[in-house]
């Protein structure tokens, strides 16, 4: 296994924000992986799960603790027809073209998602009307407060709009199963390139960000659209704003601290409520240390 201490974070999330960890790990293999939880689990440790940091805000004070990383547990399999099986840090860009270049439908949604599997199945990642939840027949889980591995089906996970029952800081997602439609490879890639280029046309580009900042309060009134209505695109604070392209997306200019950019979550939350009285609840996740004031900005999210 990898290992760095000190290791500055800001590099391992999409927003390019953070501060160090105590230390870093990169496991190998799924051994290493249930192994550095349970080893840290049993001597107290705090320690944190993280793929592709694409929907983090990581404090730019850093993270007293062990980050174990899953970005080399990449593997994936097609062990029957219309079944894909994936570990943790295989990449959902990844997975959904080698999904499409064997002629397996169901997963062209996620060709533009930049997380792995494991951020995926916790934040049941979706666009273009579906979802992780739609196509995930189980999962393989590290139970760290029992130390033990068990299979869950996709019930057992309970998926809602952007979360499930799991709690990433006690239950570690080893390995994904998948079950798909079989179809013809050719149409299914042509769908999954369409899902990609709208990408490119609808989302900034140029500015490190973590996707969309909040969750839509409904499928027809969403978080983007309140928050441009509002005026949410004028705001800035430090390095951080909210992108002139996409209001449900803070971009990072260039040197913006987590401290930054919660004090824009919470201007941005301030004028959708002042103009729809709509509380919008964040989508990300958080590591490290934030003040009661920041946290409140996650009050009532689920987080
Ligand atoms: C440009 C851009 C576009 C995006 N578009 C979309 C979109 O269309 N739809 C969408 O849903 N999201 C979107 N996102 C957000 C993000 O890509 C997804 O939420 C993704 O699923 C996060 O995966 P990750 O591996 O990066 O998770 P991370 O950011 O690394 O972590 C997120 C959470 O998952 C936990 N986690 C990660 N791996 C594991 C694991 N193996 N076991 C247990 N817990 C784990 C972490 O502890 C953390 O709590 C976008 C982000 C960006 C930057």
């Amino acid at each position: 296994m990898d290992e760095a201490v000190r290791a500055p974070l800001a590099k391992c999330t999409t927003l390019k924000i953070g501060g160090e960890a105590d230390r870093l790990c990169h496991p190998h293999t799924v051994e290493e992986l249930v192994e550095t939880v349970d080893s840290l689990r049993q001597k107290g440790e705090p320690w944190f799960i993280l793929g592709g940091g694409s929907n983090l805000l990581v404090s730019s004070q850093g993270f007293r603790g062990t980050v174990i990383r899953t970005t080399n547990l990449i593997e994936i399999k097609n062990p029957q027809p219309g079944v894909l099986e994936a570990l943790a840090g295989a990449r959902l860009p990844h997975l959904a073209k080698f999904a499409a270049s064997i002629g397996l439908a169901g997963m062209e949604f996620a060709v533009g998602i930049p997380g792995t599997v494991g951020g995926g199945v916790i934040m049941n990642a979706g666009a273009h009307g579906s979802c992780m939840a739609n196509i995930l027949e189980s999962a393989t889980i590290f139970d760290s407060e029992t130390g033990t591995l068990k299979e869950l089906t996709k019930d057992d996970m309970q998926f809602q709009y952007r979360r499930c029952k799991l709690d990433p800081l006690k239950h570690v997602v080893v390995k994904a199963r998948f079950r798909m439609e079989q179809g013809a490879a050719e149409e299914i890639e042509k769908r999954t390139k369409e899902n990609e280029d709208y990408r490119w046309r609808t989302q900034p580009i140029g500015f490190p960000n973590a996707g969309s900042t909040f969750k839509n309060p409904e499928p027809q009134r969403t978080a983007g659209l309140l928050l441009d209505k509002a005026g949410a695109k004028e705001l800035k604070e430090g390095g951080a704003a909210v992108s002139a392209m996409h209001a449900n997306f803070v971009v990072n200019l260039g040197g913006a601290t987590s401290n930054e950019v919660t004090t824009l979550l919470k201007r941005m939350q301030e004028c959708v409520f002042k103009e729809f009285e709509v509380r919008l609840s964040p989508e990300w996740k958080t590591l490290g240390a934030f003040s009661e004031e920041e946290l409140s900005i996650w009050r009532d999210s689920g987080h």
